[in-house]
C-alpha cells in the first residue's frame, strides 16, 4: 500500500482500512496542528489508488467501510472524488460507507447537488475538524473560517443528506472562562446535528504555533475542574435525537462515550460525581501544557 507518513485517522476509525488519495494537507495552517507540516500536499495518481485497491482486495475479505487519507481529501473536486469512489465500488461492491477528513472550506466549492451526487455513489460520510463555535477561538486556531460559515456549510450537508462527524475543543477560551464556549458549542451541535461528535481538551505541543500564541498571550489554561464543568454544561444543553458522543480522547479529564440522548443523563451524573470525588488540589490544577491531560478514574467508577 502507498502511505506517505505521517498518516492519521480519527480514533473511532481504528478498525477501518485506509486508502491514501492525497499526501499531507492542502491547508496546513491550523495553529495547533503540526501533523503534516513537513509533508508537501500531493494528489495520489490514479495508478497508485488502483494498485492499492487491488492489494486491499487481495487482503481483505469483506470491506463495509473505507476511510480515505490524508489531512483533507475532500479538497479534491467532485469529479475526482467520484472517480475514486467508482474504483472503490468496483473492487468492493459491498462497501457501504466511504469517509474522509474534511477542512470546512473544502465544502465551499461543492454544491448541494455535488454532495447528493457523491452520496448517491457511496461517499456518504465526512469528518470535519470544526473545533469551536466561537469566532475568537477559530481565529486563535487559524482555522480560516468563522462560525456563520460552519452553520452554512453544515446546512448544505444536511440538505444533501450527507452524514458528518465533528469535533469540539474544550477549554479553548482559557482564563477560567467556559460558559460561553459550552453554550455556543451546544447550540451549534443542536442545530447542525452531526451523527457523531467528539471532544478533546485544549493542548498544545511545544514548538507548535499555538504553544507560542498561548505563551505570548499569557493564556491561563483551564483547570481540570473547569474542563469537567464545561463538559457538563455543554452536554446538559444538548437536545440531540440520535448522536454518538465520543469523548474518549486522552486529553479529556474523564473518558466517556455513549449515545445521546440515551446515555446523556448517566454521563452528566458521573461527571458531576467526579467533581465531588476528585481532590480539590487536582480540580484546581490545569493539565500540564504540552501533555494530554486525562486523569485516572477511581477503580469503582462504573458502580458510582
Ligand atoms: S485542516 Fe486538519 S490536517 Fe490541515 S492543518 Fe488543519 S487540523 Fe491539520
Amino acid at each position: 500500500m502507498h502511505y506517505t507518513p505521517p498518516v492519521f485517522r480519527p480514533a473511532f476509525e481504528e478498525n477501518t482500512p485506509l486508502l491514501q488519495v492525497t499526501d499531507g494537507c492542502s491547508y496546513n495552517k491550523c495553529s495547533f496542528c503540526s501533523m503534516y507540516r513537513s509533508v508537501p500536499f500531493r494528489v495520489s495518481p490514479m495508478e497508485e489508488v488502483e494498485a492499492d485497491l487491488y492489494e486491499l482486495r487481495n487482503s481483505v475479505r469483506f470491506l463495509p467501510r473505507l476511510f480515505l487519507v490524508n489531512g483533507d481529501p475532500f479538497v479534491l473536486s467532485t469529479e475526482k472524488l467520484a472517480q475514486i469512489v467508482e474504483r472503490v465500488i468496483y473492487y468492493f461492491p459491498e462497501c457501504e460507507t466511504i469517509s474522509c477528513f474534511c477542512h470546512l472550506p473544502n465544502l465551499y466549492r461543492k454544491s448541494v447537488e455535488d454532495l447528493k451526487y457523491l452520496r448517491s455513489l457511496g461517499f456518504n460520510q465526512i469528518n470535519i475538524g470544526i473545533e469551536s463555535a466561537v469566532d475568537s477561538v477559530l481565529d486563535m486556531f487559524h482555522k480560516g473560517y468563522h462560525v456563520d460559515e460552519v452553520y452554512e456549510q453544515c446546512g448544505k450537508l444536511n440538505e444533501a443528506g450527507m452524514e458528518f462527524s465533528m469535533n469540539i475543543i474544550m477549554g479553548a477560551l482559557g482564563n477560567g472562562e467556559y460558559h460561553e464556549l459550552a453554550a455556543a458549542n451546544a447550540k451549534l451541535l443542536n442545530t447542525v446535528k452531526p451523527y457523531l461528535f467528539f471532544t478533546t481538551s485544549l493542548y498544545s505541543l511545544p514548538g507548535s504555533e499555538l504553544y507560542e500564541i498561548l505563551e505570548r498571550q499569557d493564556f491561563q489554561d483551564n483547570t481540570y475542574g473547569q474542563l469537567i464543568a464545561e463538559e457538563i454544561e455543554m452536554l446538559s444543553a444538548l437536545k440531540l435525537e440520535h448522536t454518538y458522543y465520543y469523548g474518549l480522547h486522552p486529553s479529556n479529564p474523564i473518558p466517556f462515550d455513549g449515545m445521546l440522548p440515551e446515555d446523556q443523563g448517566k454521563i452528566i451524573g458521573i461527571l458531576k460525581q467526579m467533581l465531588t470525588i476528585f481532590p480539590e488540589a487536582l480540580l484546581n490544577k490545569p493539565p500540564e501544557r504540552g501533555h494530554e491531560g486525562g486523569v485516572l478514574l477511581p477503580d469503582n467508577w462504573q458502580e458510582l
